[in-house]
């Protein structure tokens, strides 16, 4: 078993400080930081501080030391919680989730990697080759999500553009059988970018590392700089990341037609980007047809129909009659630039398809099985708050009032059940209830969504204005929401095109300006129909909704936030229903430093993530509980009466003389099988004499 750590490296779980304050809480965080101790609890909640540098805690000797071991037994890790939630499913039947939480750069999806790998290594001690295989695909579909979903930013240079939440099944031997993935939100606007601080690098990978025959196969030449969406960036490792995801995605069982229609889609977006358009006041042309004639080929359609699609919407009149209508150059760009990022899009939704269609579980017969238990982990945008807030951040900040919701629900609701079963008498405890801001977005008629729906489903010209104007006038009595309209003194809002939400993480300022578009998230039908008519059958699965004609399109498509609520609704429900693990994690600076602890920049994190609330509700009932004979071992030697030997009738027996002896009886309650300790000070004191002897 590891040592358990000295007191110079601060108190390894927050319960145990002598105040719960922000100050001291801070100090604990700084101090564990700058002992390169990157992780410490909550009771259960693992609070992660990134390292910005390569640790030596996650090797096989450390993944040996935790295997198999309670929490307090080793020092703060993620794989300590990860084997708990691994222990409740096997030994206990219990489906369990890992909510990974913190905001951009902060080490989400580092963490998400390191619970894979430990339980990739627990599993499976007889190697057989089938549990092997598994985890294989499991581990490289990492891999190839991340090539796809990832883009270099600012804050990070390898970020997340999509939220994960992946399940992964298991057998009564408590061996993986296979998985399945959920992707959120997609960050399109990110990944086929052409703003100087974002992109994504799986473009200059295929021109830097693609073979000569497959770029002259594409119309591609291997040099970044001459496409709209790599100009801006590369990375050094593009040839060897290359090979590793075709690789990955041959592991995973993508078929070599399939791999070959990835890279086409990826090379048409390419050319895509760098088409032009030039008008002559009445009508719109493509200068020279080689762009089009290679997305053509490559999309395994015909040249005509690319140049129409491009510049003209099929429409019908009032009439019945169907008609083309020839695009201005405006819309010729938009129609160009919304194809681009739906072909990327619709790509990235069909691999994850591919890969849950490769990885779910077949043939499992629980009759003969036993029951299948599930571990998830979510690896999920964090809050964001940046200078300009838009439609992004309000997808993903109420995406995070939602689990924010979960985590005080299922932390106080774990807490209740526990004094329940243990036979502990507790008080209700009262804590801020942010249902109020989820209902601001989300409530029927009266939310923000709602009001944004009807916006876009309004006939004519709303504009974004417009829009906030409705916001306002519904919206003015919430306590949560403002706009600048309401407060005209307020300075920080541009009249007419801001609102804010008081978030139970902060006060969020968005711009309005986007927003409509955005949500109706418009593709012209042309392109779903040139695509779903691709004599490429890989194309052709991405596109059903193409087969629609005109006539038939009646029903409007839901708007991308009604979407996005309706796939976080269900996440929430998913996760409801498991027991829960979380970690918290938290970035130390903002310029990528393994030594620099930002101490405003912490602050605002734990604020937000609600810790201190979280350290007071663990200690609002009993911080601290032990099952009597762990108890027992660990303080035995500090009572006359348990050391060396004890004569009492039972474990439990010789815990209450241990305690009575320290004078410690009205501190704690004794459960069926556990101690619950209400402050940390009697623990702090019996470990200190512990260490004294
Ligand atoms: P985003 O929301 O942008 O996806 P994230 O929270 O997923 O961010 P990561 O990509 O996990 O952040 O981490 C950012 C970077 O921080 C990593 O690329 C790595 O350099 C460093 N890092 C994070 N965690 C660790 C760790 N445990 N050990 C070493 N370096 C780490
Ligand atoms: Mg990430």
């Amino acid at each position: 078993m590891a040592e358990l750590e000295g007191l110079e490296f601060g108190k390894s779980d927050f319960v145990l400080l002598d105040e719960v304050t922000m100050e001291q809480f801070m100090e604990n965080l700084k101090l564990r930081f700058e002992k390169g101790r990157i992780y410490t609890y909550i009771g259960e909640v693992v609070v992660s501080v990134n390292p910005y540098r390569q640790m030596d805690i996650f090797g096989k000797d450390t993944i040996d030391a935790y295997r198999g071991r309670e929490l307090y037994e080793n020092p703060p890790h993620l794989y300590a919680v990860s084997d708990a939630a691994y222990k409740a499913m096997k030994r206990r039947a219990k489906d369990t989730c890992i909510v990974i939480s913190g905001e951009s750069g902060a080490g989400k999806t580092e963490a998400s990697k390191y619970i894979m790998q430990y339980i990739a290594a627990i599993t499976n001690p007889s190697q057989r080759a089938e549990v092997e295989s598994v985890k294989n695909v499991l581990l490289k579909s990492n891999c190839v999500l991340e090539a796809f979903g990832n883009a270099k930013t600012n804050r990070n240079d390898n970020s997340s553009r999509f939220g994960k939440y992946m399940d992964i099944n298991f057998n009564f031997n408590g061996d993986p059988t296979g998985g399945h993935i959920n992707n959120y939100l997609l960050e399109k606007i990110k990944i086929i970018s052409r703003s100087p601080v974002t992109w994504n690098l799986l473009f200059s990978q295929l021109l830097r590392g693609g073979t000569d025959e497959m770029l002259a196969s594409f119309h591609l030449q291997n040099d970044p700089a001459l496409y709209l969406y790599t100009r801006e960036g590369t990375s050094n490792n593009d040839r060897s990341n290359h090979k590793a995801v075709k690789s990955a995605l041959e592991v995973i069982g993508f078929s070599p037609e399939e791999i070959t229609s990835i890279y086409q889609i990826l090379a048409s977006i390419l050319h895509l980007g760098n088409l032009q358009f030039e008008s002559d006041g009445e009508s719109v042309q493509i200068p020279g047809l080689d762009a089009v004639s290679h997305i053509s080929k490559l999309t395994a359609t015909e040249p005509e129909s690319v140049r129409k699609s491009l510049l003209y919407r099929t429409v019908a009149t009032g009439g019945g009659e169907v008609i083309e209508k020839g695009h201005t150059e405006k819309d010729a760009c938009f129609g160009r630039d919304a194809f681009a990022k739906a072909l990327y899009e619709r790509l990235f939704g069909w691999i994850v398809s591919r890969i849950n269609g490769i990885i779910e579980v077949k043939d499992y017969n629980p009759v003969l099985h036993g029951k299948n238990t599930v571990i998830g982990v979510l690896d999920i945008y964090g809050f964001e708050i940046f200078d300009n807030n838009s439609f992004e951040q309000f997808c993903i900040n109420y995406c995070n009032e939602k689990l924010q919701q979960l985590f005080i629900e299922l932390i106080l609701q774990q807490e209740q059940d526990e004094y329940q079963r243990e036979g502990i008498t507790w008080q209700h405890i009262d804590y801020f209830n942010n249902q109020i801001i989820v209902d601001l977005v989300e409530q029927p008629h009266k939310g923000i969504t709602s009001i944004l729906d009807e916006a876009c489903l309004t006939v004519g010209k709303v504009t974004d204005t417009v829009c906030l104007d409705s916001m306002d006038t519904k919206l003015a009595q919430h306590p949560h929401y403002t706009s600048r309209k309401l407060n005209p003194s307020d300075k920080t809002m541009e009249f007419q095109k801001h609102f804010r939400i008081r978030h139970y993480a902060g006060d969020v300022t968005y711009s309005v300006e986007g927003f409509l578009d955005k949500n109706k998230d418009l593709l012209f039908q042309d392109f779903k129909r040139l695509m779903y008519n691709s004599s490429n059958p890989v194309l052709k699965e991405m596109w059903p909704d193409g087969q629609l004609s005109i006539t038939e399109v009646t029903k409007r498509p839901l708007t991308a936030a009604t979407l996005f609520k309706n796939s976080i609704v269900a996440l929430v429900d998913k996760l409801a229903c498991k027991e829960p693990y979380y970690v918290r994690c938290i970035k130390p600076n903002e310029v990528k430093s393994p030594v620099l602890f930002d101490d405003a920049r912490c602050q605002h994190q734990v604020a937000y993530l609600g810790l201190l609330e979280n350290v007071m509700v663990r200690r609002a009932g009993f911080a601290y509980r032990q099952p009597y004979a762990r108890f027992l071992q660990r303080y035995k030697m500090t009572c006359e009466y348990t050391w060396p030997n004890h004569l009492m009738a039972s474990d439990r027996d010789a815990v209450e003389a241990i305690i009575t002896q320290h004078g410690f009886q009205d501190d704690v309650a004794y459960g069926h099988t556990k101690l619950f300790v209400r402050t940390p000070r009697s623990l702090f004191t019996l470990e200190q004499e512990r260490a004294a002897l």
